[in-house]
């Protein structure tokens, strides 16, 4: 293989560079067909049609020791947290599951992670994702353990209900959707919706009470019926707002309609 000198994206050191995952490696369990060991690759943009790619979605960006020891332990905890038996059950709301016991720091930061990759990927499906100064403010964070506050960048989990099971088992590459006041960076993977709102405090939005707290709970977001449409829609945001949000002020903050 042929050997790519750089400067790794996370410590800075110029080194030989791996092929580093941008979705963890985990997250293709699902998606590997059985017969041909190459995963389907979704895109919302209808000029890049699906394919089949064989390695994951790989970009030289880290050093061996920043993919394997830092990314590697956040990588290894959502591995854990979304395969192995959960220890609780979780409680179960109108609106979303509430898990306790989730590693407040550990899960900030694969969460924090996740997008900064999107962030510093190259490849056209991450072309969305611009973190701007905060990328070396995060960089920083994954490097020290430091996970900040909840609110940073929060990451709201939603599992949509009938969705196809293509999706389910499909990895669509980040978009950005919500508003100028609550930009969303979304993306899908291992059946889940992942939505980081991209302010760096969004304690006054109030979708940010549903990200993993300091209090180690995290809700996962049930999406609706209307959301069986999958990936295309838009709405999936605007639709669970509504739903969970009686209080019209903060609906409006949120910054949808009625
Ligand atoms: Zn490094």
């Amino acid at each position: 293989m042929k050997t790519v000198m750089g400067t790794c994206a996370l410590c800075h050191q110029r080194c030989r560079l791996i092929q580093s995952h941008i979705f963890p490696e985990s997250f293709y369990k699902n998606v590997y067909s059985e017969e041909t060991h190459k995963f389907v690759t979704l895109s919302t943009n209808p000029t890049q049609p699906i394919g089949l790619e064989q390695l994951g979605i790989r970009e030289h960006l880290l050093c061996g020791q920043c993919d394997g020891k830092v990314i590697g332990k956040y990588d290894d905890y959502i591995a854990r947290w979304l395969y192995e038996e959960p220890v609780t059950l979780p409680d179960r709301y109108r609106y979303s599951l509430m898990f306790k016991g989730v590693n407040y720091a550990l899960m900030r930061l694969f969460q924090l992670s996740l997008l900064w990759r999107f962030h510093i990927a190259k490849g056209h499906g991450f072309r969305s994702v611009d973190l701007g100064t905060h990328s070396e403010t995060i960089r920083n964070m994954l490097l020290t353990g430091d996970a900040g506050t909840a609110n940073y960048f929060p990451c709201i989990l939603m599992h949509p209900k009938d969705i196809s099971p293509t999706l389910t088992g499909g990895i669509t590459c980040p978009v950005s959707i919500g508003t100028d006041q609550w930009p969303v960076c979304r993306a899908i993977a291992v059946g889940i919706v992942w939505m980081w709102i991209m302010r760096a405090d969004a304690s006054s939005n109030p979708m940010s009470e549903f990200a993993v707290s300091t209090e180690c709970q995290m809700h996962i977001v049930l999406g609706t019926d209307k959301i069986s449409d999958g990936i295309k829609n838009e709405f999936i945001v605007l639709d669970r707002a509504k739903d969970m949000q009686p209080n019209a002020d903060k609906l409006s903050k949120w910054g949808f309609g009625q």
